[in-house]
């Protein structure tokens, strides 16, 4: 099936066909552009202020107000240009030559495939929970506008992630309000004939059949499965239905359906991506399938079509504690994936093994990472200490080899700015760096951003904090009301909070190890710091604790409680309900945003990144994005660099810091007013953070680097390996096949070392068995001194022992200036073009 068209929407039937100009409304409104580009914002406003504030949900507006009040509004002629000069504005956007049209007019790379189990576009499409979801949204913004062909794949859930509600008692509860597919801005994917696009995937004893939606996301589309087909076993319609609920079997359910399905949908939309980039292990399955349709495009087994498609798998891992990786019992997969392993033509052990560590113990269970890792050509975190941590995590896939050479690297989330940048925000970088600042090369934003004004920058500061506090103000009320406070807590609300007074932030999701009560360590001590008169400061906090999450709901009450205290409630305002809404609201209004994660758990964090285009700074833990992006002109740093794990002691001394941080230099830098009362210090702090961070941490820049590093080199050895059906996976397992058979046999002989001042010259006698010594590679190896990088050297294999069989010598020569003993011999597998030790991780050391 090629080009298919969208499938018809509800609102299209709204109206009449021939009435002029509603198309066009309708095609702006299923465009989720309008998350990041508020050129249409006026349209929707127009249409129904109340709801279009409430909402932000165009499709809803358009559902919504009367025919009557649409056809008037289509009548005006000055209407009717707007919308067709905004139509016509997306056509050329979608067309327009951008980043990667210019960078790589020749690409190996048609699509590249994007799998997650959330994605956080809007709180138009509720399919997130959080930072993951984030992460996976704002990187298919990225891509749009950049033009690199990016297709996204997840799943449609009916009720998603749960809602939450503080009750009278200050406690959380959790609500799943229905995703109504008819008011989403979402279409059925149909066939050319009109027939809706169905996949039918094995469950135990069972088919599923699940039905698939497409959303537009600027140049990008979104494909997403859902289960809730009437065909369906009544059970079965329900595996979509909640993001991170249930237990094991129904995630283990919604993991086949997203991997599985996912890949069958592509193939039956005829797109052939080079290249699959698993967003977190959940959709690991997506490897075997892709392997398993190579097989049948071919007719090669099924370890030689991995060999060809891993090369073209990319694996981002985003869990920063082995506790966090998805596991399954062996029984579970062995009820789910016994089939299917027929289909793979391989038996349940070795695709038990795909997933385990030792793939001979039985008790072990399925390790969803490790089956990304076995099926991926390139393997990364998400900030340069989560890749460090990483490297530790997955070290026992890697016996024997260092840890430093773990194959995992790094590519630092980033946000998209035009998505969490307020208007004020927009129009002030419009002015300093122009329209298309995040279109593509960062290269001049830094120098640009120095050039505004202290007092340019302030007024926009205050100007933020005035919408912020009107913001916070209505939406507490509403908040009261609606949990039956009484009217003059309700009225109250409507006066809480200053537009001058130094605002402090803090949401996130309540999990143990971002440690969110920390501020509220000594709570007298904070009071007081709250209310001093003179410099008084307010605090503005929100996050859900997962319904299962005891200890998290229990953080939450501390904080309800503490804040119900009269003297503490001008001070504290705790909104509930933290979504992408109120998260937009909190990053374009808050002065200064606080972390406070438990290092090294927080493997990246985005929400302190989301502040820097609005000209917020940041308080962080030394954590995540924070321990690269950290230096003392631009935010403040929590703790010493070090892991501490937990220890209540620790997060004491943390805590008192963090109080000082805030009396000794926060406070006093925001209250230090020169003569028009513009706090100088704190807006330099202010433009630097901006300058230097905001092109470091926006996912323009991590899209680049995405391409540039990994899609790129991964769709060109895929399509190397692919071709001629598959002959150089051929070559490869045969190669491994060799390694494997005759690695126990291979060892190492006599051992020379000459010293001539300079130089150390190492020459090594290496035996081989009947191995083709063009398999392998012996390198000398040190550990890097004083925190550098491990030193490498290749050994030259300079002739063959006449003693021996399949002998040879090997000779390298190293620099002097370290002792000959930190040297070490050792050989390693070597084949152009191949992943060591990712691919293949046989390793011998001299001794
Ligand atoms: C940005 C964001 C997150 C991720 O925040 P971190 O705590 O930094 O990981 C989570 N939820 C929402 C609603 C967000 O906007």
């Amino acid at each position: 099936m090629s080009e298919q068209t969208r499938g018809s929407h509800p609102i299209d039937g709204l109206l009449p066909a021939d009435v002029e100009g509603f198309d066009s409304l309708v095609e702006l409104a299923l465009d989720m552009r309008w998350s990041w580009s508020h050129v249409t914002d006026e349209v929707w406003r127009q249409l129904d202020p109340v709801l279009w504030e409430l909402t932000h949900h165009p499709c809803d507006v358009l559902q919504t107000v009367s025919r009557e009040k649409i056809q008037n509004v289509l009548a005006d002629p000055a209407f009717r240009n707007k919308i067709d000069a905004m139509v016509q504005s997306k056509k050329q956007a979608a067309e327009a030559q951008a980043w990667f049209q210019q960078h790589y007019p020749d690409a190996p790379l048609t699509c590249v495939a994007y799998f997650s189990m959330e994605f956080m576009l809007s709180e138009a499409l509720p399919i997130y929970s959080g930072g993951l979801g984030n992460v996976a949204g704002d990187q298919l913004k990225a891509a749009s506008d950049l033009g690199i062909p990016v297709v996204g794949v997840g799943l449609l859930y009916q009720q998603g992630y749960f809602r939450q509600v503080i009750d009278q008692d200050g406690a959380q509860q959790a609500l799943y309000p229905y995703n109504d597919p008819g008011q989403l801005p979402i279409t059925p994917l149909r066939k050319p004939d009109g027939e809706w696009l169905r996949l039918e995937v094995a469950l135990p004893g069972y088919s599923v059949w699940l039905r698939a939606w497409q959303v537009q996301v600027g140049r990008v589309k979104l494909y997403l499965l859902d289960s809730n087909d009437a065909a369906n076993y009544p059970a079965h319609r329900g595996i979509t239905s909640e993001l991170y609920g249930g237990g094991p079997e129904l995630r283990l359910q919604q993991e086949m359906v997203l991997g599985i399905g996912g890949w069958r949908l592509l193939r039956a939309l005829d797109l052939d991506p080079e290249v699959c980039h698993l967003n977190e292990g959940h959709a690991a399955f997506a490897v075997l399938e892709r392997a398993r349709n190579f097989m049948e495009e071919t007719g090669q087994s099924f370890e030689v079509a991995l060999a060809v498609t891993r090369a073209g798998n990319l694996f981002t891992t985003h869990t920063a504690v082995d506790a966090g990786f998805d596991r399954f019992a062996p029984a579970l997969i062995e009820q789910y994936l016994s089939g299917y392993a027929r289909k793979l033509g391989i038996t349940l052990h070795d695709l038990m093994a795909l997933g385990r560590q030792n793939p001979d113990d039985p008790s072990e269970s399925f390790n969803m990472a490790y089956l990304a890792i076995r099926g991926s050509g390139a393997v990364n975190g998400v900030s340069r200490l989560h890749g460090q941590v990483s490297r530790h995590l997955f070290a026992p896939l890697f016996p024997h080899w260092p840890a430093e050479e773990v194959p995992i690297g790094h590519v630092t989330n980033g946000v998209h700015m035009p998505t969490w940048d307020s208007e004020e925000a927009d129009n002030l970088w419009t002015e300093a760096c122009g329209k298309d600042r995040w279109l593509g090369t960062l290269e001049t934003l830094e120098q640009d951003m120095r050039r505004v004004s202290d007092t340019r920058l302030w007024q926009f500061r205050i100007a933020a904090s005035q919408s912020f506090v009107t913001y916070v103000r209505e939406r507490l009320s509403r908040q009261l009301a609606s949990s039956g406070a009484s009217a003059e807590a309700v009225a109250e609300a409507g006066h809480l909070f200053d537009p001058n007074v130094l605002t402090l932030g803090f949401a996130r999701r309540f999990a143990a190890y971002k440690r969110p009560n920390l501020l509220l360590h000594d709570p007298e001590r904070l009071l007081r710091l709250l209310a001093n008169p003179q410099r008084p400061v307010q605090l503005i906090m929100a996050g859900k604790a997962h319904p299962s999450d005891l200890a998290g709901q229990a953080l939450i009450r501390q904080w309800t409680q503490f804040i119900r205290r009269p003297e503490v409630r001008r001070h504290v305002i705790f909104l509930s309900d933290y979504n992408m809404l109120l998260s937009e609201s909190l990053v374009q209004g808050v002065d200064v945003w606080i972390n406070t994660p438990r290092r090294p758990w927080e493997a990246c964090g985005t929400s302190g990144m989301k502040v820097l285009v609005n000209g917020g700074l940041n308080l962080s833990e030394l954590d995540g994005w924070w321990a690269e992006a950290y230096s003392p002109e631009v935010g403040w740093a929590l703790g010493d660099g070090q892991e501490h794990d937990h220890d209540p002691a620790w997060d004491a001394i943390e805590a008192e810091a963090l109080y000082d941080l805030l009396e000794n230099e926060v406070i006093p830098e925001f209250y230090a007013r020169d003569e028009q009362g513009i706090p100088s210090a704190w807006v330099n702090r202010m433009r630097e953070s901006m300058a230097r961070l905001t092109p470091r941490f926006c996912a323009n820049h991590s899209v680049c680097e995405y391409t540039d590093q990994h899609y790129i080199p991964a769709a060109s050895a895929y399509l190397a390996r692919a071709a001629d059906k598959g002959a150089i996976g051929v070559d490869m397992v045969n190669w491994q096949h060799a390694l494997d058979q005759k690695w126990t046999a291979l060892r190492f002989g006599e051992v020379k070392l000459e010293t001539d001042g300079e130089q150390h010259v190492f020459e090594i006698q290496m035996y081989l068995d009947d191995l083709d010594p063009d398999a392998v590679r012996v390198e000398l190896y040190a550990n890097g001194a004083n925190g550098a990088a491990p030193e490498r050297v290749e050994m030259k294999r300079v002739r063959q022992l006449v003693g021996a069989i399949n002998g040879y010598a090997y000779r390298a020569g190293v620099s002097a200036s370290r002792p000959a003993s930190d040297y070490t011999a050792r050989l390693i597998p070597y084949r152009d073009d191949v992943a060591v030790p990712l691919e293949d991780a046989h390793i011998l050391w001299q001794r």
